[in-house]
């Protein structure tokens, strides 16, 4: 993998917005998607694992780390091409907010509820982020992944299941680039979309601080886990420095030096009380890496 960026025992609490997690045994930061193929293979070929990482917004590291290599798309795989035609093709590492300024710009309407979610187009894709009534999987027309092996496959939308914060590829792998469609719209009518639903999030989401985003999934059909985990009594409730928000229930920060075990702890506590009162089992959504005891 000559010429590959890589760091040795990079922190991962650096790389993820709740600020939490041990070292990487290795990361790498691709420049191109035929590095990250290269990656891949190498790895592949060693019998190391490769793990993708994108913003870390929704994502929590065990406190001992990870081992093998973490692939980080968020660093140099940023390229947008705009091809005409409402058409844009955005490497995995693009951030959302910037995807969404770029769109404007060229006024092109469609990302515009969820331009605040502060994660990258590879991250978003595999768990179809979504607010406000939009999820990324609606604008997406094609997506690129590299399979286990370094191999470069693109597949369909039609072939993709776009779920509730989840999606199934009919290929495993790191997504790497995907084509979108949006509508015509006019620069300054998104630009005020854009802000618009930028105002009402920062008015309901504790936006200043350290977090994952959301640490459970709505259950289907009934309440939010927000109120549920408020009724719960768990809205303002620690352990360590990990607590629940006073300002939305089911948003976990770090107030400084939380560890990942605080996290697990304070979450099973909101769990456990959930089902106790009200029969209902939240399921987490922030996606864990490494180990967390049974
Ligand atoms: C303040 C805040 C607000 C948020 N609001 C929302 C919201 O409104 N709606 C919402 O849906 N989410 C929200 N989130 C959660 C998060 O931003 C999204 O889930 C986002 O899509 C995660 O993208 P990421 O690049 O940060 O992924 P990461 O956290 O880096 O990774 C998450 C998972 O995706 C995998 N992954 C990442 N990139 C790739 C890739 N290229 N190929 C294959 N696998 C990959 C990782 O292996 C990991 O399992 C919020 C988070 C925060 C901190």
């Amino acid at each position: 993998m000559k010429g590959v960026e890589v760091s040795l025992r990079a922190k991962l609490k650096d790389y993820t917005t709740i600020g939490i997690g041990g070292n990487a045994e290795r990361m790498v930061f691709p420049r191109s998607i035929a590095e990250v193929c290269e990656i891949f293979s190498v790895e592949r070929r060693a019998g190391v694992t490769v793990q993708t990482l994108g913003a870390g917004s929704n994502l929590l590291v065990s406190d001992n780390g990870v081992q093998g290599t973490v692939l980080c798309t968020k660093k140099h795989l940023s390229k947008v091409v705009f091809l005409g035609g409402c058409s844009v093709i955005a490497e995995a590492g693009v951030m959302l907010p910037r995807l969404a300024v770029l769109c404007a710009l060229s006024n092109l309407s469609g990302i515009e509820p969820i331009s605040g979610i502060p994660g990258t187009v590879g991250g978003a894709l595999v768990l179809n982020a979504g607010a406000y009534g939009r999820r990324i999987g609606d604008l997406v027309e094609w997506v690129e992944i590299v399979d286990a092996e370094g191999v470069l496959h693109r597949v369909e939308a039609q072939a993709i299941w776009f779920g509730y914060r989840e999606t199934a590829f009919p290929v495993h792998g790191a997504v790497v680039r995907a084509g979108f469609r949006f509508a015509e719209g006019t620069r300054e009518v998104v630009f005020e979309q854009i802000r618009r639903w930028n105002e009402k999030r920062r008015t309901s989401h504790p936006w200043e601080e350290k977090s994952f985003g959301c640490a459970f999934r709505n259950p289907q059909g009934g309440e939010s886990a927000g109120a549920l985990l408020d009724r719960a009594g768990m809205r303002g409730e620690q352990e360590g420095d990990a607590y629940f928000s006073e300002k939305h229930a089911n948003f976990l920060l770090n107030r400084g030096k939380a560890t990942a075990a605080d996290v697990c702890h304070l979450m099973n506590r909101g769990r456990k009380a959930v089902e106790e009162q009200f029969g209902v089992l939240l399921t987490p959504e922030v996606r864990m890496w490494g180990d967390f005891g049974a």
